[in-house]
C-alpha cells in the first residue's frame, strides 16, 4: 500500500496548468486518504469555472495510478477563491472584473449578461453592476424592467434573477428612457455608492458593465477599487478596434494598472438564420490581431447571430434560454478562459494565499 508521503510526493509532480506550480505548493490538495488500493482526495480550485479541470483530473490520476498498489482514484472537487479578506476591494467579493468598450453598441452588455450566466452555470456566485449610466440596458436584457431594489439599513439589496445578483442605474430611473443628466462628480458618487453600499454578499465574480469609452465612470472605477482586471469588447471593423486600444490604455494607465484579462470580439462572423453558415462580413480576425498587437490575451470571438439579439430583447439571454446550444457553449468557453485569466492574475499579484511546502 502506498504511504501518505508517497501520495503527496506524486501529487507534488502535478502542475496547475495555468499557474505552472504544483498542486501541493499551491495548497490545492485536501482530505487525502488511502484505503488499500484507493486514494481519495479533494482538489480545491480557485474558481468553479476552472477551464482546466479535465486536464488536472487526468494528471492527478496518472500520477497516483503510477504508484505501486494504487488502482483507483476518487477525486472530489471544491472551489474557493483564495483571495484573503483584506485584499478584497469589496468585502465578500473575490474578483471585480470591468467590461469596457471603445464605443457603444458593440454588444458589451450582451456579452456581460451572457458571460455572467455562463460563469454562474459552473456554480460560481456572480453579480452584475450595470454602470453604463447613460444607457443601462441590463434590466431589459434580464427581464427586470420596473424592478426596484429595496433598502436595508444603509445598504441596498441587489435584485436577484437567474442565479445572478444585479444592480443597475436603470433601477433608479422613473422610466427606462429617462435621460440621465448628472455630471461627473455626481456620477462618480453614485458609482462609489453602488460599489460600497450594495449588499453584494459573497461573490466569486462581480462583472461591471461600464459605459463605452474612457469617461468619468470608467476612470472612477479604476481609481476607486483594485480590479482583478478588465475585458475589452470590440467589433471587427477597424474603427472599433482602434478605439478599443484607447480603452485598454486607460485600464493600463500608470495610476490605475488594471490588467487586461483579454479581448472579446463580438459580432464577428454573421450566422445565416436559414442555413446557419457563418459569413465574415468584415475581414475576420480583427480582435485577435488587436490582441496580438497589444500583447494581451484573446478570449475569443462571438458571431453576429439574431438569436443573441432576440434573447436579449426578450429578457432571456441565450445562455439562460438555451444552455445546451452551441452559442451557449461559446459563451461557456469564453467564461472559462476569463476565469483562468482571473486566477492567473490573482496568483501573479499574490492575491492568492499559497500554502508553503512542508520542510
Ligand atoms: P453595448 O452594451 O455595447 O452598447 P448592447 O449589448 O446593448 O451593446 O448591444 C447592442 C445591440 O446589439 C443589442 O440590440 C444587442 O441585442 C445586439 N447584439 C449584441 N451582440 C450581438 C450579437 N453577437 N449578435 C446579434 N446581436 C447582437
Amino acid at each position: 500500500m502506498a504511504t501518505q508521503e508517497q501520495v503527496m510526493a506524486a501529487l507534488a509532480t502535478v502542475d496547475d496548468p495555468e499557474i505552472h506550480k504544483d498542486l501541493v505548493t499551491l495548497g490545492m490538495v485536501r482530505d487525502v486518504s488511502i484505503a488499500e488500493d484507493t486514494v481519495a482526495l479533494t482538489v480545491v480550485l480557485t474558481t468553479p469555472a476552472c477551464p482546466l479541470k479535465a486536464t488536472i483530473q487526468k494528471d492527478v490520476e496518472n500520477a497516483l495510478l503510477a504508484l505501486e498498489g494504487i488502482r483507483n482514484v476518487k477525486l472530489a472537487w471544491d472551489a474557493k477563491p483564495r483571495v484573503s479578506a483584506e485584499q478584497q476591494a469589496i468585502p465578500g467579493v473575490a474578483s471585480v472584473v470591468a467590461i469596457g468598450s471603445g464605443k457603444g453598441g458593440v454588444g458589451k452588455s450582451t456579452v456581460t449578461v451572457n458571460l455572467a450566466l455562463a460563469l454562474a452555470a459552473t456554480g460560481a456566485r456572480v453579480g452584475i453592476l450595470d454602470a453604463d449610466i447613460y444607457g443601462p440596458s441590463i434590466p431589459l436584457m434580464l427581464g427586470l424592467e420596473g424592478a426596484r431594489p429595496m433598502g436595508q439599513g444603509n445598504t441596498i439589496l441587489p435584485i436577484e434573477t437567474m442565479g445572478l445578483k444585479v444592480m443597475s442605474m436603470g433601477f433608479m430611473l422613473e422610466k427606462a428612457d429617462d435621460p440621465v443628466i448628472w455630471r461627473g462628480p455626481i456620477l462618480a458618487g453614485v458609482l462609489r455608492q453602488f460599489l460600497q453600499q450594495v449588499a453584494w454578499g459573497e461573490l466569486d465574480y462581480l462583472l461591471v458593465d461600464l459605459p463605452p469609452g474612457t469617461g468619468d465612470i470608467p476612470l472612477t472605477l479604476v481609481q476607486t477599487i483594485p480590479l482583478s482586471g478588465a475585458v475589452v469588447v470590440v467589433t471587427p471593423e477597424r474603427v472599433a478596434t482602434a478605439i478599443g486600444t484607447k480603452t485598454m490604455r486607460m485600464f493600463q494607465g500608470s495610476n490605475t494598472k488594471a490588467p487586461i484579462l483579454g479581448i472579446i470580439e463580438n459580432m464577428g462572423a454573421f450566422t445565416c438564420p436559414h442555413c446557419l453558415e457563418p459569413t465574415e462580413i468584415f475581414d475576420g480576425g480583427g480582435g485577435e490581431a488587436l490582441a496580438n498587437r497589444e500583447d494581451v490575451p484573446f478570449l475569443g470571438s462571438l458571431p453576429l447571430d439574431a438569436r443573441i439579439r432576440r434573447g436579449s430583447d426578450a429578457g432571456r439571454p441565450v445562455v439562460a434560454e438555451d444552455p445546451e446550444s452551441p452559442l451557449a457553449r461559446t459563451f461557456a468557453d469564453l467564461a472559462g478562459r476569463l476565469a483562468g485569466r482571473v486566477s492567473l492574475e490573482a496568483y501573479r499579484n499574490r492575491r492568492v494565499e499559497v500554502a508553503l511546502p512542508m520542510a
